[in-house]
């Protein structure tokens, strides 16, 4: 076979993984609870489209994106009448007759958002349906508490509206024992009792469902955990990997005289050295800040990215395996040998960021659909 002719770098996507962290996550819930899927920018970057129809597969019938363009695109993905897709950043985006027609589901931010809102179901004389976001302790998005308190103490304010979800969102859920997590919920309790009618309610994101059934309600919104991302701060990560990223080796060498590596000259290999240098780099999401932290993996063992990463490639130290490799080999990134959490820790981010990341020059597939 041609080595010369394959792809540069690959990523792996595996549909049967996130399949998995989906039902896990599900089996998490208390009896009664729905389970939805985050599949906002991309679906973290794995692909909303091949990602929904999985998850669709499971039985998930709630999505939430952040834009309405990608509602659009889900919509494509997704043309079953019972898939909802809910739009996290509000009724932005589209004329409401966009939003309306796509079937799609505003999440009402604001007061501003509400009357918008109430404005276009009286407009059209149909009760469109909506959530309603109240913050409870992120001071991001949603309804202040005295906006909530008040509104909900007129019994009429809600009734021009078709409000299918009452919705907050958790600041500190990775970490289960932080007491912002108690209170949020304890004010979610507060504003929703004083409702004229009981509503549903949606609270927990994928941290959320490790923090027990007092946070689950009616519908959690996971989506990192779908991704196996880890989603708290303690013990063992129970989500699977659903990603293999690997890049070709394209060049490896024998240092023998003190030589410099990589732009800047800024790193100084003691010889003699092996050194490889590797089909991804910054362009490719490989974030820069790995620079001198990062670390792929080859032929199962760790191997230290040095000098600079570049904006294609980075240079790796093969010194200490026992097999040297050769051009043309793979070095695995992410996938069994590193997660993306620990990819992340090096480079000093979460592996949202990582995801979110991934560029678009990767050979791309789907397995296990
Ligand atoms: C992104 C997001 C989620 C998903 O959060 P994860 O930590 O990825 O599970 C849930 N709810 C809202 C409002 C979000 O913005």
């Amino acid at each position: 076979m041609n080595v010369y002719a394959g792809p540069l770098s690959t990523l792996e996507i595996h549909l049967d993984a996130i399949a998995r962290n989906y039902l896990l996550l599900k089996k998490k819930l208390k009896s009664g609870a729905d389970c939805a899927a985050v599949v906002k920018a991309d679906a973290y970057g794995l692909g909303a489209g091949p990602v929904s129809r999985a998850l669709f597969d499971q039985g998930c019938r709630h999505f939430f994106v952040a834009h309405f363009g990608e509602a659009a695109v889900l919509r494509h993905a997704l043309p079953e009448k019972d898939a909802i897709i809910y739009v996290l950043n509000g009724p932005w985006g589209a004329e409401a007759k966009a939003f309306i027609e796509g079937n799609f589901v505003p999440v009402l931010n604001s007061l501003d958002d509400l009357n918008y809102w109430s404005g276009v179901c009286k407009a059209g004389n149909k009760r469109h349906p909506a959530l309603l976001h109240v913050d409870t302790g992120m001071s991001r998005l949603g309804l202040s508490a005295r906006e909530a308190t008040r509104l909900f103490s007129d019994k009429t304010a809600l009734q021009a509206l078709d409000i299918r979800y009452i919705m907050s969102h958790l600041a500190c859920a990775d970490e289960p024992k932080h007491p912002h997590n108690n209170a949020q919920l304890t004010l979610l309790r507060t504003l929703t009792k004083a409702l004229p009618t009981p509503s549903r309610l949606s609270f927990a994101n994928s941290a959320g469902i490790f923090l027990g059934p007092d946070y689950h309600f009616d519908l959690a919104r996971p989506g990192c955990a779908l991704y196996g991302i880890k989603p708290f701060n303690e013990g063992e990560n129970p989500m699977q990997g659903t990603v293999t990223l690997k890049g070709r080796i394209l060049q490896t060498r024998l240092i023998d005289i003190s030589s410099t590596v990589g732009y800047g000259a800024s790193y100084r290999v003691v010889p003699p050295a092996n050194c490889a240098t590797v089909s991804v780099g910054y362009a490719d999401g490989y974030l820069r800040s790995l620079t001198g932290r990062g670390a792929v993996v080859i032929g199962e063992k760790k191997c230290p990215v040095i000098g600079r990463v570049s904006m294609d490639t980075i240079i790796v130290d093969t010194t200490t395996l026992s097999v040297q490799p050769r051009a043309g080999d793979w070095a695995e990134i992410i996938g069994p040998g590193q997660t993306v959490d620990e990819v992340a820790e090096q480079a000093g981010t979460i592996g949202y960021e990582i995801l979110t990341s991934l560029g678009k020059r990767y050979q791309r597939s789907y397995t296990g659909a």
